[in-house]
């Protein structure tokens, strides 16, 4: 080649690289001389093409990771992962297995396929004792298997692979999911052809695993979070009867008739709706216990309870307000003389009442009666239904007292 020739063509080589450094360059067609300027023009040609494989390779990490990052549920994480690396790691099937009891199981928790019917269906779990798979963790790198029948044969015992080969898998590419060192789980590629995967894939993979965990524990630790409120609303209105109820009695608890009371009280004085207090001590109780032992004592309390409770209208309440005493906010009366009458059919109720034993025995109970005045307090209403209480207790108990408040 005479000296001009060569020159033109170092030119041109020049120019093309010139080209490419600053914009998108035509595809080199390298000079074909027979001479070592051949050897540069193919050289320079595969330089091109890796450069280019290089940038849309970035340019698909950049995309995958920023669509991952918008998926909050697990399955739309998984969603997005299918259909992203399908630009870049072939693939018939992806499965992800999440790794449980403090990582002694792995158990398959999504697969999507167009292979053959899934067999390795959600919920399917194998030991990490003793299994490949550990040392894949351990090692950190995606493994390429690139002929599972051959794999099985040598390894008959493999269960898994012997249902990715039934499900017509061939290659796998199995890369582990890692967060801050702790093992989540792995994503499986399986491919319907032998030696689908390489270096690059793997590489690939490597380049975003950091990425792909963290979305993935992310979405995991929000669906945990998300069932765990699910079974706190559930067991919401549960918790609510076991926080406002006396186990023993069934009957509205201390805090519970509190409740009720200032609900009442509030009325009162925000719309002038009367209502008064009934308390109930039952007599000599101590003696039923001493004589009849503890358990007995609680059948008399779920006796008179229930008695109470029996004969309570509707829309007033009873609750168990301490070990034998009982109060009622009657709202369906405010006058001194129905509260009394209430408080009398109250009395009689328990006094009449066979409870059944054995022994069956029969008690009677003493009862305070206070109407309610909006210039008073909470507190100072049911002083005035306890002394009232006290009153029928001095004076012969098995009877209903009133106490007139001060104006
Ligand atoms: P009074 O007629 O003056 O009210 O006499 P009493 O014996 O009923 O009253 P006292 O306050 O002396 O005794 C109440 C007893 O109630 C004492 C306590 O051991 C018993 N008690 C409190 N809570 C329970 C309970 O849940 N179960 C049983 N079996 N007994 C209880
Ligand atoms: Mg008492
Ligand atoms: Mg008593």
């Amino acid at each position: 080649m005479d000296d001009e020739l060569l020159q033109r063509h170092v030119e041109n080589y020049a120019a093309w690289v010139r080209a490419f450094r600053t914009s998108t360059a035509p595809e080199l067609l390298p000079v074909d001389t027979g001479d070592p300027l051949t050897a540069l023009g193919q050289e320079l040609a595969l330089l091109s093409d890796t450069i280019a494989r290089r940038e849309s390779e970035l340019k698909w990490l950049f995309d995958v990771v920023n669509t991952l990052g918008q998926g909050i549920l697990l399955e739309e994480v998984l969603g997005h992962i299918y259909t992203g690396f399908k630009a870049v790691v072939p693939f018939d099937r992806i499965g992800c297995g999440l790794l449980r009891d403090n990582g002694h199981r792995l158990v398959a928790h999504w697969a999507r396929s167009q292979l053959g019917t899934v067999r390795i269906g959600v919920g399917c779990g194998q030991q990490m004792a003793g299994s490949s798979l550990e040392a894949v963790l351990s090692g950190g790198e995606p493994r390429i298997i690139n002929d599972l029948v051959a794999y099985l044969a040598a390894k008959p015992e493999s269960h898994s692979t012997r249902m990715i080969v039934e499900e017509g898998g061939r290659s796998s590419l199995t890369c582990p999911l890692v967060v801050d060192r702790v093992p989540l789980g792995f994503l499986f590629f399986t491919s319907r052809h032998v030696n689908t995967y390489t270096a690059v894939h793997q590489s690939l993979y490597q380049q975003i695993a950091a990425q792909v965990s963290a979305v993935l524990r992310r979405s995991l630790v929000y669906e945990e979070l998300l069932s765990s409120n699910r079974l706190l609303v559930e067991q919401t209105p549960a918790l609510q009867v076991v926080a406002t109820t006396d186990l023993l009695t069934g009957l509205l608890n201390r805090r519970a008739t509190d409740a009720v009371l200032v609900r009442a009280w509030e009325r009162l004085r925000s719309e002038g709706v009367p209502f008064g207090i009934v308390t109930c001590d039952i007599d000599h109780f101590k003696s039923i216990n001493d004589t009849h032992g503890h358990q007995a004592g609680d059948v008399v309390l779920r006796g008179v309870a229930r008695c109470l409770k029996a004969t309570t209208r509707a829309g007033d309440v009873v609750g168990r307000v301490g070990g034998e005493e009982f109060l009622s906010v009657v709202t369906s009366c405010g006058a001194r003389e129905q509260l009394m009458k209430t408080a009398e059919r109250l009395r009689r109720a328990v006094a009449d009442e066979l409870i059944a034993g054995p022994p069956a025995m029969s008690v009677t109970a003493s009862f305070g009666v206070a109407v309610a005045h909006r210039t008073e307090s909470i507190a100072d209403t049911v002083a005035a239904a306890d002394a009232a209480l006290y009153e029928a207790k001095r004076t012969g108990r098995n009877r209903v007292c009133f106490r007139r408040q001060a104006a």
